[in-house]
C-alpha cells in the first residue's frame, strides 16, 4: 500500500481500478525498407500528404466561415508548407538514400530544420517553425494512422490516472458517465478541470506529481477527494474504513437536503443570495431540483470547446433558454466565455497554442474583442435567449474602461441590429463585469457607471494578485486565497460597488469553502455562486454563521499582516 499526497480538487471518495491516460505523443521508429519496397513507402508518404491536403481544406473552410479571410490565411500558408520542396523532394529522398520508412525520414528532415530555424534570431522565422511543426504533426498522424481515442468511450466504471486532464477531456468525462473519479499529477484546486469535476461531483486530487508513473491501469486505487490522497494497493482493512467514510458522506449529502428551499439566512437574520454556477444547459434539470435562487455564472465555454467549428446562434440559443426556462423568475448571469488559457480550443484562432505564458494572454474577452463576430453571435443569441425577462450579462478578464467600453458599444451595435430585423427584445439585459485582474479592482470606481454588478471571480483574482498560476503544481503553496492583499481587494470592491448601490458577488471557488463563506458574507458580499452540487453544503455554512460577529472579525482580519494568522483565527472561529 502506498498513501501519495495532492491537492485535494473535488469532494467525494472513490474506490475502483486505475485507467492510466496516456499523453499523446507519437512514438518515431526508425524501420529498415527493403530496396523493392522503396517505392511504395514514397506511395504511403504521398498518400498522407494527399490525407493532409484534405484535412486542411477542411480546417480552411471553417476558418473562412467562422473566422474570415485573414484568419484563413494562416491555413494557406500550411498549405504551402505542404508543398514547400523540404518535404515533398527531401523526404522521398532521404527515404531512398537511407532505407528507411517515412515517419522516421519525416522526423529527421523536421529535426534539421528546427536546427536550422534555432540559429535564426527573427520572430517571424520563429512562428514559421511552429507552423512546420504544425503540419509535420498533421503528416506524421496521417502516416500512422492513428485514430484519437477519448474519454467519452471510456465503457467501465474505472478511476482516470494522467499527467495531465485539459477542461476539454473533462466534459468528454461527463459524457462517459463511467468515472469514478480522477488524480493526476498536475493541477490545483481552482483549475478549470478541478472545477468542472466538482460541478459533475466527481472526486479528484490533482498536482501528484509522478502518480501517473505510479500506477498501471488496473491497479486498485482509492481517490480521497476530503483529504487530497490518494492510495494505491490498499489493503482490505482500508478499502471497509473508506467505504464506511463513503457512506459517511452520503449521509451528509441527505442531511443537507433538508436545507432545500430555505433562504440563505444567518443565525441573526442576514439574507444572502447563494446561487449556482452552471456550465451547460444540461445542468437545468438540476438546477431547479436544488431549488437554487438563480445564476450567478453560467460558464459559456463548454459550448466553444472540442469541436472545430463555433457553436451557431440557434444552438447558443437553445442551450441559454433551457438555463433561463428552468428559473423562469430567477437571475441568469451568462458569461461571454474565457476561452484561452487552460481551456483550449480546436476553433483554429492563431496565437493560442503557441503562447508563452497563456494564463496571462489571450483569453477571455481580449480575445472576443479581437473577434467581434463571435461576441455579436453570442450576445444575439444572449438577446434572442431573454424570453423570460431574467438574463444578466457578464463579461471576463475585463482589465480596462476601454474594454468595456468597446464590448457595451457592439452590444448597442447587435440590440439595433435585431430591432431593424423586427426582433423585440424582452427587458433590457443588465450588465456586469468579472473581478479578476487586480487593475479591474483598483479602477472599479471609473467603471460602475457604466454597469450593473460586479463579481469577483476569486480564482483568477487569487492568482493574478499574487502572481501565482493556477494550474502549476510547483507554487501551488503559494496559491492562498486568504492573503492579506486578496481579502483587502475583496474588500476594496465591496465597499466601492456599494457607495454607488451596485451589488457584489463570488463567484470563484471561495464562495463554496466553508472557512470563506463567513469572511466573504462578513465583507458584505450580496450574493454567493457555488457550484451546484456545493449550494446545500454552502448554505449550511452562511445558516450556521453569525453575521454581526463576522462583520467585526472580518475587519480585524484586514489588519493583519500574515496569511497564516489569518487562516488560523478563522479556523478556530469556525468549526
Ligand atoms: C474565477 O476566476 O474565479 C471564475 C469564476 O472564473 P473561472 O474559474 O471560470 O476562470
Ligand atoms: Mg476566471
Amino acid at each position: 500500500m502506498l498513501i501519495k499526497k495532492g491537492i485535494a480538487a473535488s469532494l467525494g471518495i472513490a474506490i475502483g481500478k486505475a485507467h492510466i491516460v496516456k499523453e499523446e505523443n507519437i512514438l518515431i521508429e526508425q524501420k529498415e525498407i527493403p530496396k523493392d519496397k522503396l517505392k511504395a513507402e514514397i506511395k504511403r508518404f504521398r498518400d498522407a500528404l494527399g490525407k493532409t491536403k484534405l484535412d486542411l481544406d477542411a480546417i480552411r473552410s471553417k476558418v473562412l466561415n467562422v473566422l474570415g479571410k485573414q484568419h484563413a490565411k494562416l491555413i494557406d500558408a500550411h498549405h504551402l508548407i505542404l508543398q514547400d520542396p523540404l518535404i515533398t523532394k527531401e523526404v522521398p529522398k532521404l527515404i531512398v538514400t537511407k532505407g528507411v520508412n517515412a515517419e522516421f525520414a519525416l522526423s529527421e528532415i523536421l529535426d534539421k530544420a528546427e536546427e536550422e530555424f534555432e540559429k535564426i534570431d527573427d520572430e517571424f522565422f520563429h512562428e514559421r517553425k511552429h507552423d512546420l511543426f504544425d503540419v509535420g504533426k498533421k503528416i506524421l498522424s496521417n502516416l500512422v494512422n492513428r485514430e484519437k481515442v477519448t474519454l467519452k468511450d471510456i465503457k467501465e466504471p474505472v478511476i482516470i490516472v494522467a499527467h495531465n486532464l485539459y477542461p476539454s477531456d473533462t466534459l468528454h468525462i461527463r459524457e462517459s458517465n463511467k468515472v469514478l473519479g480522477f488524480c493526476m499529477d498536475l493541477g490545483s484546486k481552482s483549475s478549470h478541470t478541478a472545477i468542472f469535476a466538482q460541478s459533475m461531483g466527481i472526486p479528484a486530487v490533482v498536482g501528484l506529481s509522478d502518480i501517473s508513473r505510479q500506477i498501471v491501469s488496473g491497479d486498485t486505487i482509492i481517490v480521497d477527494g476530503e483529504q487530497g490522497m490518494v492510495i494505491i494497493a490498499p489493503t482490505a482493512e482500508i478499502i471497509e474504513k473508506y467505504k464506511v467514510r463513503k457512506e459517511e458522506l452520503h449521509k451528509q449529502e441527505h442531511f443537507f437536503l433538508r436545507l432545500k428551499g430555505l433562504p440563505a439566512t444567518t443565525r441573526d437574520g442576514h439574507k444572502i443570495s447563494l446561487m449556482c454556477n452552471v456550465d451547460s444547459a444540461e445542468d437545468a434539470a438540476e438546477l431547479t431540483a436544488i431549488k437554487s435562487e438563480g445564476v450567478g455564472l453560467f460558464r459559456t465555454e463548454s459550448l466553444y470547446m472540442n469541436r472545430e467549428s463555433v457553436p451557431t446562434e440557434e444552438e447558443q440559443v437553445k442551450a441559454y433558454s433551457a438555463i433561463a426556462k428552468a428559473v423562469p423568475h430567477l437571475p441568469v448571469t451568462i458569461r461571454t466565455p474565457d476561452i484561452g488559457g487552460d481551456r483550449v480550443t480546436q476553433l483554429g484562432i492563431k496565437g493560442l497554442k503557441d503562447e508563452r505564458n497563456p494564463i496571462m494572454g489571450f483569453r477571455g474577452i481580449r480575445l472576443f474583442i479581437k473577434y467581434p463576430e463571435l461576441l455579436k453571435t453570442q450576445l444575439r443569441a444572449i438577446y434572442k435567449s431573454n424570453t423570460e425577462a431574467n438574463i444578466k450579462i457578464m463579461i471576463p478578464m475585463l482589465s480596462s474602461l476601454d474594454e468595456l467600453c468597446t464590448v457595451k458599444k457592439i452590444a448597442q451595435n447587435v440590440k439595433t441590429e435585431l430591432a431593424e430585423e423586427g426582433y423585440a427584445i424582452k427587458g433590457n439585459p443588465e450588465f456586469g463585469v468579472m473581478i479578476e485582474i487586480p487593475a479591474a479592482a483598483i479602477i472599479l470606481d471609473s467603471l460602475l457607471s457604466e454597469i450593473d454588478f460586479v463579481s469577483i471571480g476569486t480564482n483568477d483574482l487569487v492568482q493574478y494578485t499574487l502572481a501565482v498560476d493556477r494550474i502549476n503544481q510547483y507554487v501551488s503553496e503559494l496559491y492562498e486565497p486568504f492573503h492579506p492583499a486578496v481579502l483587502r481587494l475583496i474588500n476594496l470592491v465591496v465597499q466601492t460597488a456599494h457607495k454607488k448601490g451596485k451589488p457584489v458577488s463570488v463567484c470563484g471557488e471561495m464562495a463554496s469553502d466553508p472557512y470563506a463563506i463567513p469572511v466573504l458574507v462578513g465583507l458584505g458580499v450580496d450574493i454567493l455562486s457555488v457550484p451546484i452540487k456545493m449550494q446545500l453544503r454552502s448554505k449550511y455554512a452562511v445558516r450556521s454563521m453569525n453575521f454581526e460577529k463576522f462583520s467585526a472579525l472580518a475587519q480585524h482580519l484586514l489588519s493583519l499582516p500574515t496569511a497564516a494568522e489569518i487562516r488560523r483565527i478563522i479556523e478556530e472561529e469556525v468549526k
